[in-house]
This record gives structure tokens, C-alpha cells and sequence, in this order.
């Protein structure tokens, strides 16, 4: 468990933009971290975008797929998040004594003592990205030969980074777009949905730019994994401005080769995937444009409406 002293805190400029957020009602803050909630205009701004992805994606003939915020253990182990990213990771561990053990647990959680000593797995993990459910999913079904889009829509997932920075939190929406189909497409699919939510971006007025990136692999050998997968150009983000000293990553466009099809079965295809963090995009719009959304741009303002 990470304690006050290890959460990175928000720097200057950033700072003040998360106190402003708060101040105005924009974000609610909460005893830990990164545990975030958000406000009325927050809400409506979140969903307004989160409308206007649904118009923007409205040609790819997506098929829509929910999921809740929680999955098979099972499924996390064989794709190996534990072994890349185990600091990220949230797992759900449950009670199941029986009554002298729960005496015990309740007076130990009272007194704020530690009772996970009295829990064990519940064979139940967080979901860290929108797209994790869809692979053991698609598995139960036939992909076509052309291929397939799903859409999760806005899924909450949970990553444990515990920071001070409005725009890096424990929980948040992610909106992705999964393309599954023939290995020579998928590439295609993910650059050209890469231009387009550049375009986007840049369409509500936000200094948007595109950039190659890697995912934050744990430890010394997680270090020859990021250079990998920058050498292979399988990770790009596009990137605004969100209060700190360095440009956020809003939305980001991953190809994963053959790892999820061969991992559940999927037959001789190849995945990519498109996210939106969207709590980062609102943070970006109320940064670039004001609080005051009345005030924001008309032709900003008319594309959310
Ligand atoms: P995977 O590679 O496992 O498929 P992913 O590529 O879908 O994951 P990321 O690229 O890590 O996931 O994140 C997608 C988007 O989610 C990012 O572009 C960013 O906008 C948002 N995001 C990531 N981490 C956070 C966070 N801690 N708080 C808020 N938003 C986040
Ligand atoms: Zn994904």
C-alpha cells in the first residue's frame, strides 16, 4: 500500500489548476489520492464528449460490448499484466470465515488496524484498460474474416498510481475502439484512426500532437521491454497540455500483434486498440479553454453540443 509520503504531489501551475477544479466544484477530492470524484459540469462535459466519440466513430460499424470494472483473475494472468505492470494492478480479495474471524476482522477495521490478514482472493481483478474483457470475449465468438470493431464505451478501469495530479488517477473512463481482423489491415486501421482523433482533438480546440510512446513496464527489465516497443513503433499517444510541466497523454493507439489473439484463441489474426483516457480529455479542454465553459470558443462549444 503506497502512504501519503509516496504520492507523487502536483507541481506549480498544475497544482493550481487541480485547486481551481475543486474550488469550483469541477472535481471532488476524497481522503485518498487519486480517488477522484467529479462534479455536476465535470459530468456533463464528460458525457457531451463522450456523444460526440459515439458521432465520430459512427462510420466504423462497431459492435458495442460493456463490461463491468472487474475480471477473471485468469484472464489478467495469461496476458501477462502481472509480470509487466504488477504495481498498476488491483485485485479484489473477499471474506470467507467464518463468525469468530469476522468479530476479529470487524473490530480490526474499526480501530482502522490492517484485517486484510483475514481476506483471500476472490479470484476477481480490476480492470486496467476498456479493452482487457473484449479478447476472452471475442474468443466466444467467431471473428470475421474481414474483421471486427468493438466499441466498450466509456468502461471505468483502475490503475493504482496514487497521485496529486488531477489528470493521473486511481480510477477513470477509458472509451476504446478494439480492431481484431487480418494481420496486413489492423496496422492500417490503427494509423488512420490515429489521424483521425488527432484531427478530432484538434477540431475542439485543443494544441493536440501526436507522439511515439511506451507503456510504463515495471522494474530494470521492464526497460528493454519500453525500448522494444518504441523501436517497433507499437505504441502512439496524442498529447495536450493538461496543467503540468510536460504535454498529457489524452488518447492512445496500441498494436499488439499476435499477443491476444494467441493468448485466447482467437485464430490467425492480429489486435490493435484506440483509447480515450476521458477524464483527461475534459481536464485538457478546461485547461486550453477555462473553467467558465460558458466561455469557451462557439465552434468548441457547437461541436460538444
Ligand atoms: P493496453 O496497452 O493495456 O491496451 P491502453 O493502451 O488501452 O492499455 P493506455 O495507453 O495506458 O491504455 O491508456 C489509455 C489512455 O488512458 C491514455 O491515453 C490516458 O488518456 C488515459 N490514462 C492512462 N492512465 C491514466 C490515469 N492514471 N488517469 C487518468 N487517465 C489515464
Ligand atoms: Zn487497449
Amino acid at each position: 500500500m503506497a502512504s501519503a509520503m509516496d504520492v507523487p504531489q502536483a507541481t506549480g501551475s498544475q497544482g493550481e489548476f487541480r485547486d481551481k477544479l475543486v474550488a469550483e466544484g469541477l472535481l471532488i477530492p476524497s481522503s485518498v489520492a487519486g480517488v477522484t470524484g467529479q462534479g455536476p459540469a465535470f459530468v456533463d462535459l464528460r458525457q457531451r464528449l463522450d456523444a460526440r466519440i459515439s458521432k465520430l466513430v459512427a462510420d466504423e460499424g462497431a459492435v458495442a460490448m460493456e463490461f463491468p470494472p472487474i475480471e477473471p483473475r485468469h484472464d489478467m494472468e495469461s496476458v501477462g499484466y502481472l509480470t509487466s505492470f504488477p504495481q498498476l494492478a488491483g485485485s479484489v480479495f473477499a471474506f470467507h470465515g467464518e463468525d469468530a474471524e469476522a468479530l476479529a476482522l470487524g473490530e480490526q477495521a474499526h480501530a482502522h488496524q490492517d484485517w486484510s490478514g483475514h481476506l483471500q482472493s476472490a479470484g476477481i481483478v480490476m480492470v486496467p484498460a476498456a479493452c482487457h474483457p473484449v479478447y476472452p470475449a471475442l474468443a466466444r465468438q467467431q471473428v470475421p474474416p474481414d474483421g471486427i470493431t468493438i466499441d466498450t464505451g466509456p468502461a471505468w478501469v483502475f490503475r493504482h498510481e496514487p497521485s496529486d495530479d488531477p489528470s493521473r488517477l486511481v480510477a477513470f473512463h477509458m472509451r476504446e475502439l478494439v480492431r481484431a481482423g487480418p494481420a496486413d489491415t489492423v496496422g492500417a486501421w490503427r494509423d488512420a484512426w490515429r489521424d483521425r482523433a488527432l484531427q478530432f482533438l484538434q477540431s475542439l480546440g485543443l494544441p493536440a500532437v501526436f507522439d511515439e510512446a511506451n507503456d510504463p513496464f515495471f522494474g530494470r527489465s521492464g526497460k528493454v521491454l519500453a525500448r522494444s516497443q518504441r523501436a517497433q513503433k507499437l505504441k502512439f499517444e496524442i498529447l495536450v497540455p493538461v496543467g503540468g510541466d510536460h504535454p498529457t497523454a489524452v488518447a492512445s493507439f496500441n498494436a499488439h500483434g499476435d499477443h491476444f489473439a494467441s493468448v485466447f484463441g482467437l485464430g490467425p489474426v492480429h489486435t490493435a486498440c484506440l483509447g480515450f483516457g476521458m477524464e483527461r480529455c475534459v481536464l485538457a479542454l478546461l485547461f486550453t479553454h477555462g473553467t467558465d465553459v460558458s466561455q469557451w470558443p462557439a465552434d468548441v462549444l457547437a461541436e460538444l453540443s
